[in-house]
């Protein structure tokens, strides 16, 4: 089974349902699949792709999801991008995803960079027909690539995450059962869509359901508070950092607003935090506020929803719960060997049919990235009591995560070092109650004398890369601590800042 054959099921069932809302109206499961025919057959010709990749460009609400059933009714491989990236990072996406053909809404046609690639501009508005067609379009087996999404690993740029329409069908369809999602459910979604969070959490669960989905431009904690409180949502999911500055925004409220806010919030029926560490003070205030005890679960990008606390029973604050069902679970030590003993610290390994397929044209990362026995190896630290795992934080010093995206210390670095003032650096991550963690740089400058400040770095840096890796502190030093071996001694670095 796949997404779209799900879809065509609701297509043929209930056609005239409500599933999505964004800043131009509602849309029904009929409007959705005429838009996204219509992309396919006038943009992308209504050829079978066979597995291509197809860049998307496009904003939250229809175009996006239009856009992205209309690469899948082809057969291709969807690689949505950021609209809000600098044109740098969206051609290093473009190239490094190899896509041919980029599906871009006309208003964002500005942002795409000047590059050799068949730009499709569309206005992604529903197409004046009224009734249903049947699915004549090449239509994706489930072993056919679907899905393409970059994550930072602890070298150098970012790589291109490969899914299968199975491997999503399995996230989707675990996450279903795991956290009671009905079609009468109806989620805020405030998240990017260049992640697995905002994709397949909340867009993708939504859609293949039948519940509602309505689509903000982007996060905002003034706009989230009233949308909580309207009694239109059952669900929300998002990241610690979201939880921590809709915190701030309810204490800066007055009484009478607090109290609408908390008991309109108190109706939803879930609420959802991953992609980071969930500080347990947030977990506590968030209930007190709202009288939820966030679920937190525990995945990655190539690997879907991996463990979960309960949606029913007691949650633990702090631990990320049990195995989702389909995935098998180990903790490992530095040499492979598996860890049976509880409280014992280990790296999570995970072998599930919803992991990705490989990393785009790496077959060697591919490969490093799983045990000889496939195992995938996350390259984080958990332990386990009572067959409850808690994440002790990640092996990698250079694996930061801020706002819930993961970024590469390395990737930085390489971007800081082409500064003309720069002569040496070392990016690392510093603990941060709202970010998790927020990006440091220390800096040798290259003449001695020359000062270098936070902004001028950071208005050279937004030209190159994503605005959540570009450095927001900064410590000029005459030296950088090393060991022998001439290796950044990361943990000292990150003293200096202390001072
Ligand atoms: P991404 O691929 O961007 O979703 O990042 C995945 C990484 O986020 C994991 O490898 C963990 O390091 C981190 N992560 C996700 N969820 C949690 C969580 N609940 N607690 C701690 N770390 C998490």
């Amino acid at each position: 089974m796949t997404f779209l054959d799900s879809f065509s099921d609701l297509l043929v069932d209930d056609p005239a349902r409500t599933i999505l809302r964004d800043a131009r109206g509602t849309f029904t499961v009929d409007d959705v699949y005429l838009t996204a025919k219509d992309i396919a057959l006038h943009h992308l010709g209504g050829e079978d792709l066979k597995g291509a990749p197809v860049a998307i460009m496009a904003q939250p609400g229809l175009p996006y999801v239009a856009s992205l059933l209309a690469v899948w009714l082809c057969g291709g491989m969807a690689v949505p991008l950021c609209i809000d990236h600098p044109a740098a990072e969206l051609e290093y996406a473009i190239t490094e995803s190899r896509a041919q053909i980029v599906i871009c809404q006309r208003k964002l046609l500005p942002r795409i960079p000047k590059m050799r690639v068949r730009v499709e501009e569309t206005e992604a508005m529903r197409p004046p027909q009224e009734t249903v067609m049947p699915l004549n379009l090449p239509y994706p087996k489930a072993g056919q690539n679907a899905l393409m999404l970059f994550t930072s690993g602890t070298t150098g740029k970012p790589k291109g995450v490969v899914h299968t329409h199975g491997a999503l069908y399995a996230q989707i369809t675990v996450l279903h059962k795991a956290w009671g999602w009905t079609s009468a459910d109806s989620i805020l979604h405030v998240l990017p869509l260049h992640h697995t969070h905002g994709i397949v959490n909340k867009l993708l669960c939504a859609l293949m359901i039948g519940a509602r989905c309505d689509m903000r431009a982007g996060f905002d904690a003034a706009d989230v508070w009233p949308g909580l409180a309207s009694g239109h949502y059952t669900l929300f999911m998002a990241v610690p950092t979201i939880y921590a500055k809709l915190i701030a925004h309810w204490e800066a409220a007055d009484e009478e607003k607090r109290q609408k806010w908390s008991l309109g919030a108190a109706r939803l029926r879930l609420m959802v935090s991953g992609s980071a560490a969930l500080p347990v003070p947030v977990l506590e205030k968030w209930k007190a506020i709202t009288s939820h005890t966030l679920l937190e679960r525990y995945g990655m990008t190539e690997t879907g929803m991996v463990l979960s606390n309960p949606l029913e029973g007691k949650r633990m604050p702090g631990c990320v719960g049990t195995p989702l069902p389909g995935n098998q679970v180990r903790l490992t030590t530095e040499n492979g060997e598996v860890l049976t003993d509880a409280n014992v610290q280990g790296e999570l390994q995970v072998k599930s049919p919803a992991l990705f397929k490989e990393y785009w044209h790496r077959p060697e990362e591919t490969n490093a990235a799983f045990t000889p026995d496939g195992w995938f190896k996350t390259g984080d630290m958990a332990e386990r009591l009572d067959g409850i795992y808690r994440i002790a934080g990640r092996i990698s010093i250079d694996i930061i995560k801020t706002g819930g995206y993961k970024v590469s210390a390395l990737e930085i670095e390489n971007a800081v070092l082409t500064y003309p003032k720069v002569a040496e650096c070392a990016v690392i991550g510093l603990p941060d109650e709202t970010w998790g963690e927020r990006v440091a740089v220390a800096v040798v400058t290259k003449n001695e004398n020359e000062d270098i400040s936070i902004d001028e770095l950071r208005e050279f840096l937004l030209n190159e890369m994503a605005v959540y890796k570009v450095p927001s502190r900064i410590k000029k030093v005459t030296n950088l601590p090393k060991n022998g071996m001439g290796k950044l001694l990361k943990n000292e670095i990150r003293n200096l800042f202390d001072s």
